[in-house]
């Protein structure tokens, strides 16, 4: 089982003229941006694309335009500059970043860690791993280790369960995470074997990446069921993108069949200034839209938390459409999702009481 997505990895695109053989483009341009951002797309996802230029091919087919991105940073979120070892961000109390693998089954265009993800010299050694290690096990204030990469389930079993295993025993850590986009773009390597191996260090959250509505096929489906089944709850982030998901209707189908195959979307993205992806970026107001067409029209459930992660490192902030109106010494006035006003009376006030985050 093991070799079998080894091999499913080895017939992925990695070369412009690949595209070719399929898509009637012209691919001599994409050459100078394959050199400076790698391609990879596998096979499986590949052959989700139905068109040129479809939510598919968007987020995996290089584009001129990376090259000519007006502004953007090599590191919008400053990851570098808040790491206590190398890949190991360290940017709120509780909880930390920890980057493990360098690599993906696909390379999104779009990615926050377009510097990074892909580039060999750029990978994490043994001794970074370490050094991690070390950090976590000197700072009890770390209760919660997101596992991500690049994908850590690009790992070997072997090498994944030897990570597990030694974050599990350091005692302060509560609860590991694992982000991942592999569910979406090489289902197939989730086996029950792997399975076997993550239902061990409980408790472990699977987060993957959709943004799709035609990511969830019937290996997604197979791959996200296995990872329920081994009682890992899924979650999904997605990140608002230009032509692949930025329209209410998609975003509305994208979180009811998450829904279906047990994931409960967990964050919508705004698009980091990541250098070579401006072409990807919306305004706010098309997210807020998203949100407004959501909330009420389906379950609480499938509205995932519209955030805006800081530039500079400033962490994530919620952006929310805004449903109070007013608030006074005797009410709250609101608005529902059908846009009527409704009134909630308040108690009198004991005491003067600072209300934090309303204006
Ligand atoms: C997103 C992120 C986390 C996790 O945030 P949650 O809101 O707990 O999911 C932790 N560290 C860094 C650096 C992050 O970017
Ligand atoms: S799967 Fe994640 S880390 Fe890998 S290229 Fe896509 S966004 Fe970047």
């Amino acid at each position: 089982m093991d070799e079998d997505w080894k091999q499913l990895l080895s017939q992925s695109i990695t070369k412009p003229e690949q595209i070719n053989k399929k898509f009637n483009v012209d691919v001599e341009d994409l050459k100078a941006v394959v050199a400076n951002y790698p391609m990879m797309i596998s096979k499986y996802f590949f052959d989700l694309i139905d068109e040129v230029g479809d939510p598919i091919w968007r987020q995996c087919v290089p584009s001129v335009e990376e090259l000519h991105d007006p502004f953007g940073f090599e590191d919008p979120l400053n990851e570098e500059g808040q790491s206590r070892a190398p890949g190991l961000v360290h940017r709120y109390p509780d909880r930390v970043l920890m980057c493990v693998s360098n690599s993906c089954a696909t390379y999104c265009r779009f990615c926050t860690r377009k510097r990074q993800v892909g580039i060999p010299y750029k990978d994490f050694s043994k001794e970074d791993l370490k050094e991690q290690l070390e950090y976590l096990k000197q700072t009890p204030s770390v209760r919660d280790v997101i596992v991500s990469g690049g994908d850590p389930f690009l790992l070997p079993d072997k090498t994944l369960e030897m990570i597990l295993e030694k974050l599990r025993a350091i005692p302060h850590i509560e609860i590991i995470r694992i982000g991942s986009r592999i569910p979406c773009t090489l289902p197939q390597r989730i086996t029950p074997e792997l399975c076997n191996i993550l239902r061990k260090y409980h408790p472990l959250y699977v987060n993957i990446h959709f943004n799709h509505p035609k990511e969830i096929t019937k290996e997604s489906e197979r791959a996200c069921g296995l990872l329920a089944d081994a009682g890992i709850p899924l979650g999904s982030q997605s990140v608002l993108l230009n032509g692949v998901n930025d329209d209410p209707q998609v975003m509305k189908s994208l979180v009811q069949k998450l829904l279906r195959i047990r994931v409960k979307p967990y964050y919508l993205y705004q698009m980091d200034l990541v250098k070579g992806t401006y072409h990807f970026r919306t305004r706010v107001e098309t997210g807020m839209n998203i949100i407004n067409s959501l909330v009420g029209y389906t379950s609480g459930l499938g509205v995932p938390h519209y955030v805006i992660d800081a530039p500079g490192g400033g962490g994530k902030i919620p952006i929310q459409p805004d449903y109070i109106q007013s608030i006074d010494e005797d009410k709250i006035i609101l608005r529902n999702y059908e846009g009527k006003t409704c009134f909630y009376p308040l108690i009198p006030r004991k005491e003067t009481v600072k209300v934090l985050n309303i204006h």
